[in-house]
């Protein structure tokens, strides 16, 4: 086989006959400019000679010279990555107790509080509910300010930290100049985790954190990632490739939590447009942002509902790129956590991994848990949005194919369509 003329990108991709360089420019056009970009931060992450950035629009943006390796391209989830074929591949059930240090030792801590396996809901690849070792509904036993629904995620990472199994978790939290838009952030101790809980309907980029520079974490932190499906799409796909890398340490991730998610939102389209401006919110009064049963409801400080409305009403402020994505349900995640399929107050928890069970064993002490209540609703959402998802690709949905597919192969299928690429001149 003749040598490549892309080395880096057949080290990570496996494209061996590359059918051309695609450069930054080219992911622009597909994705950026043509408004499919769901700020999921992988091509900063991806890129080894640490060519994008993100800019003052929270978008990617080129910040110095790109050589054309083509890996922004290959691991953009609404570029080359075909995400649903990154879905895990079915499995044996294994028992979880295989994750334990010694399984026949009645002192390890672990042994007591891990739950036995059910080896249950073991469906092919993005069948059912994915890979799932057991699923509950789950709330803090002691309430907890901030969080969004039962504080499970933020006692998932003060659990994982306390056990040192992570130095860190990559979360969002506050702006400190933008009320209500949440900004990425490394949390490193229990009353870190504990001040970013709740939920912020915008993408943080949060996969362009993995540069870790800025944080005292040492050589070989291990890190959490708590994102949406797309983040831990472009995260998986990563670490699955292993390449020569730039600044950005995916290789340090050692816990993934999906938030289970249908949409996101642009931080002006929603908070600004359409809460500040058209609906007079003062949104430094504003406590409380949340979707509850397909409606956005907004409470102030002192509880009263200021909005309640159909979420539909809001879909000009959706991006454009989540409709076409069928992963409501982060199938490839450790651990992922949503309020649908469990009552108010309480989060619907599916365990998938060895690494999730271990963690949501650390965690139980501290919650209150019982079976899913509700994984038909779960069902349903995840029909719904595969359904949406299905009628917005433009391109053929096959969790079998291969993970990567050309940048002409995009043109082609997108080209006259209302997602087509646009090439801005500069
Ligand atoms: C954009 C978005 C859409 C969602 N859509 C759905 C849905 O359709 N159905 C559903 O059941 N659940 C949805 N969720 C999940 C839900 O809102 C809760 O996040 C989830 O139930 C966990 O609640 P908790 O109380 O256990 O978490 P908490 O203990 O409150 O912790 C939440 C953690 O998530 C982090 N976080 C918050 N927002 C973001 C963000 N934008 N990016 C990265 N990390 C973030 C916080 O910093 C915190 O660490 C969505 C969440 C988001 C962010
Ligand atoms: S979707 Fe993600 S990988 Fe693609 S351009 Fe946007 S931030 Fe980059
Ligand atoms: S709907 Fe999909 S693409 Fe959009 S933010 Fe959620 S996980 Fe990402």
């Amino acid at each position: 086989m003749a040598p490549s003329r892309f080395p880096i990108r057949n080290e990570m991709s496996r494209i061996v006959e590359a059918p051309g360089k695609t450069w930054f420019w080219e992911l622009a056009a597909a994705v950026i400019d043509a408004e499919r970009c769901i700020q999921c931060g992988a091509c900063v992450a991806v890129c080894p000679s640490d060519s994008i950035g993100v800019g003052d629009n929270d978008l990617p943006v080129l910040v110095k010279m790109c050589t054309g390796c083509s890996l922004c391209w290959d691991f953009c989830p609404r570029g080359g990555l075909r995400y649903e074929a990154g879905w895990p591949a079915p499995q044996p059930a294994e028992p979880v107790v295989a994750v334990l240090d010694d399984p026949d030792d009645p002192d390890d801590p672990d042994a007591a509080i891990l739950p036995p396996d059910e080896g249950r809901i073991f469906g092919g690849r993005g069948e059912g509910l994915g890979p799932v070792r057991r699923s509950y509904t789950a709330r803090v036993a002691t309430p907890l300010p901030h969080v969004q629904d039962g504080g499970v995620v933020s006692a998932l990472l003060v659990a994982a930290l306390d056990a040192g199994l992570i130095d860190g978790a990559i979360v969002a939290r506050p702006s400190v100049t933008e009320p209500w838009k949440g900004v990425p952030f490394v949390a490193r101790n229990a009353a870190e985790v504990l001040e970013c809980g709740g939920s912020f309907y915008n993408q943080t980029m949060g996969l362009a954190q993995l540069d870790l520079k800025g944080y005292d974490l040492g050589s070989e932190p291990r890190l959490a990632v708590i994102g949406t499906a797309c983040e831990i799409q472009g995260l998986r796909a990563m670490q699955d490739n292993p390449w020569w890398h730039g600044s950005h340490r995916v290789d340090v991730v050692v816990l993934a939590i999906a938030l289970l998610c249908t949409k996101s939102f642009d931080y002006q389209g929603l908070m600004l447009r359409e809460l500040r401006d058209k609906r007079g919110l003062d949104l430094a009064e504003v406590e409380r942002v949340d979707v509850i049963h397909g409606k956005l409801v907004v409470e102030d400080r002192s509880g009263t509902e200021l909005v309640r409305e159909p979420i539909k009403n809001f879909h000009g402020a959706a991006l454009k790129g989540c409709d076409e994505c069928a992963d409501f349900l982060g199938r490839g995640a450790d651990i992922s956590v949503g309020s649908v399929g469990s009552p108010d107050g309480w989060s619907s928890v599916l365990v998938r991994t060895g690494t999730g069970a271990r963690v949501f064993g650390l965690a139980q002490p501290s919650l209150e848990v019982t079976d899913l209540a509700r994984p038909e609703a779960l069902e349903k959402l995840d029909a719904y949005d595969r359904k949406v998802a299905l009628d917005s690709l433009r391109r053929d949905f096959d969790p079998d194919g291969p993970l990567f597919w050309s940048y002409q192969d995009h043109v082609d299928a997108y080209e006259g369509t209302d997602r087509a690429p646009v090439y801005r001149s500069s």
